[in-house]
């Protein structure tokens, strides 16, 4: 159920078979996943998931290519509840190893917020990542156009920029490189350093080779109308027309819940074997926070997965008594 104030200390005093951090695609498939295996679960969720920004979703086997994020978000949070599975809107500070438990510390509430600890045998981190945006003096502008054709994932998005005049929107020299990528789908790219940093002379000489623009002034905001970005206002007043955008400024993890477990990682992923398990035994990862391909459809693979290890864990510790039960009860009756 949808847990509200009331019932919190009830659920404080229980101890789940797993604790989800993140309600996104990966979160809510996994709940699902476990609800269907008979286990106690319950995802914590501070909202606004990186799909919750995702305007169309093109790439995902069997549903519209214009479906939004937050509607596969809404089929899969309405899916889980009726499950049976509980879930909180929340934001967890901070998880405890006790040993065979899990404490984790939720804050509850924007504002006159009050704190309550839930308990867990598995916890799953499902909690993402959040893209970094070009700066601009009105941010309002910038969110006028991110997700719409002011792309963040060429992966997602190439196939949306094929043949078009598309600027890339890097933070450091390195995170420019996309642009090779982006070439597959469109040879006219001008790149942006926003006047952020230095490029060397022989990245200017593979630009050059590509016939790539470079673009070295500060952008003083993004022009367009109804969600369509058209180009780019520069500090100096002249205008860059473009067709699309692609940003890659690197990204904020939400992980700072798990600092003081000391988890492997590469950078700044989780690093998980292939049921998703972290170098924690009882701490599973999925979705974008682990390392891997960010997309809906691994997310969502990755909580059927991660949910599946955690079953086969505690069916070997309980054996088949859960099922024993059951059975001993339907024969009584
Ligand atoms: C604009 C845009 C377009 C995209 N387009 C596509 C596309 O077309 N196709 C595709 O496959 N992918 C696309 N993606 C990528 C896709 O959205 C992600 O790969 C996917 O959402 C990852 O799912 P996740 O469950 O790992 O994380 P998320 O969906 O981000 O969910 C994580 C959840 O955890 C919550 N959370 C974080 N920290 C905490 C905390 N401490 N406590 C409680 N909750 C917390 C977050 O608020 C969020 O609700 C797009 C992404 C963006 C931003």
């Amino acid at each position: 159920m949808q847990l509200s104030k009331q019932d919190l200390q009830e659920r404080a005093d229980k101890v789940y078979d797993t604790i989800i951090v993140g309600g996104g695609a990966g979160g809510l498939s996994a709940g699902i996943y476990l609800q269907r295996y008979l286990l106690d679960s319950l995802i914590i969720d501070k909202g606004k998931a990186r799909s919750f920004w995702m305007q169309e979703l093109h790439n995902y086997l069997g549903l519209p290519p214009d479906t939004q994020g937050r509607t596969l978000l809404k089929h899969g949070k309405d899916h889980y509840l009726s499950l049976g599975g509980d879930l909180l809107n929340g934001y967890v500070e901070e998880v405890v190893d006790k040993g065979d438990i899990f404490e984790v510390k939720v804050k509850i509430g924007r504002q006159n917020s009050t704190y309550s600890i839930f308990r867990a045998k598995y916890l799953i981190a499902a909690s993402g990542i959040i893209d970094n945006l070009p700066f601009v003096d009105d941010m309002q502008n910038v969110y006028e156009y991110a997700g719409y054709n002011l792309h963040v994932c060429l992966i997602c998005d190439g196939y949306e920029m094929a043949d078009k005049r598309v600027g890339v929107f890097g933070r450091n020299e390195r995170s420019l490189e996309v642009a090779f990528s982006l070439g597959w789908f469109t040879p006219y790219i001008t790149l942006f350093t926003q006047d952020m940093f230095e490029v060397s002379s022989q990245f200017r000489d593979r630009l050059w080779e590509h016939e790539y623009e470079l673009v070295e002034k500060p952008i003083s905001k993004f022009v367009g109308e109804n969600h369509q970005m058209t180009g780019v206002q520069l500090m100096d007043g002249s205008v860059i027309k473009l067709d699309a955008g692609l940003v890659s400024m690197g990204s904020q993890f939400h992980s700072g819940y798990l600092s003081r477990l000391n988890l492997q990682t590469q950078g700044e992923n989780l690093v998980t074997d292939f049921s998703c398990r972290t170098s924690h035994p009882r701490i599973f990862a999925i979705g974008d926070l682990k390392l891997g391909l960010n997309q809906v459809v691994v997310a969502a693979a990755d909580g059927a997965i991660a949910a599946t290890g955690i079953w086969r864990d505690i069916r070997r510790e309980r054996g088949v008594k859960r099922r024993l039960d059951v059975d001993s009860v339907v024969l009584a009756g």
